[in-house]
């Protein structure tokens, strides 16, 4: 894989070493863990949850086989397709999901194997629509395992999450509500970092505030991740409510 590595962004090797650490985290928090037991995400039990990630593995094979043969294959053929392939795999059995979520991430992780050179720069398009690098599929699926490892409820924190991954979904989310121009303007500030991440605030409907109109919003930045990913309250009162992430 290419190292594009540059000062502030991980490298391709780091991304590849945060996938199979949160497949480990995941697994972990998954070990013993009542898949029949509501996840914190509105609706799916942890049955759900762990056929989600499945079959998230499936679809980011089919990206790697886009990148690979130039065919291109969407990660799901439809919303639908992927609401239903979610409910069929969640009537299986606690011991047939865990199997099946280890088998797809070794499947895909296999897979990543046999790119090379040039086809991680070929273009696939994400679930959102946005064409990336297949690069970005390592990072899809890093982000994919250690948020929903906590999105599980059975003891994962982003307090475990390796720092720089941290970092890194601060720049993803950010990034995200920036193209989208969405605000709101924000300047998140932690408290264990010697750095900043900064959203535009939307174009304005008034008179420029003359102290700029970017809140800055204070906390670890563990906590700041948790609140701008939806997976925690805001660390300070006064922060502004923020849209969706994904
Ligand atoms: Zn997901």
């Amino acid at each position: 894989m290419p190292d594009t590595g540059r000062e502030g962004r991980p490298s391709d090797a780091e991304r590849l070493a945060w996938l199979d650490s949160g497949t480990s985290y995941f697994a972990g928090r998954l070990a013993g863990h009542d898949l029949d037991r509501p996840s914190l995400l509105p609706g799916w039990t942890g049955r759900h949850l762990v056929a989600h990630v499945a079959a998230n593995a499936r679809a980011l094979r089919r990206l790697v086989h886009w990148a690979r043969t130039g065919a291109e294959t969407p990660m799901y053929a439809s919303g639908e397709a992927r609401a239903a392939e979610i409910e069929e795999l969640a009537r299986l059995s606690p011991e047939a999901l865990t199997g099946l979520v280890k088998q797809t991430a070794d499947e895909l992780r296999s897979d990543l194997g046999t790119l090379t050179g040039p086809r991680w720069a070929a273009r696939v398009r994400t679930a959102q629509g946005r064409l990336v690098p297949a690069a970005e599929i390592v990072w899809m699926r890093a982000r994919e395992v250690w948020v929903h490892a906590v999105d599980l409820g059975s003891g994962g924190r982003f307090e475990d999450f390796p720092p720089a991954f941290v970092d890194a979904l601060l720049t993803d989310v950010t990034g995200l509500w920036e193209r989208r121009g969405q605000g709101p303007g924000l300047v998140l500030r932690p408290d264990d970092r010697q750095r900043s991440w900064t959203v535009s605030a939307p174009p304005p409907t008034g008179p420029p505030d003359e102290e700029g109109v970017l809140c800055e919003v204070r906390g670890t930045a563990a906590r700041l991740a948790a609140w701008i990913t939806g997976r925690g309250p805001a660390p300070d009162p006064a922060a502004p409510p923020v849209g969706r992430w994904l």
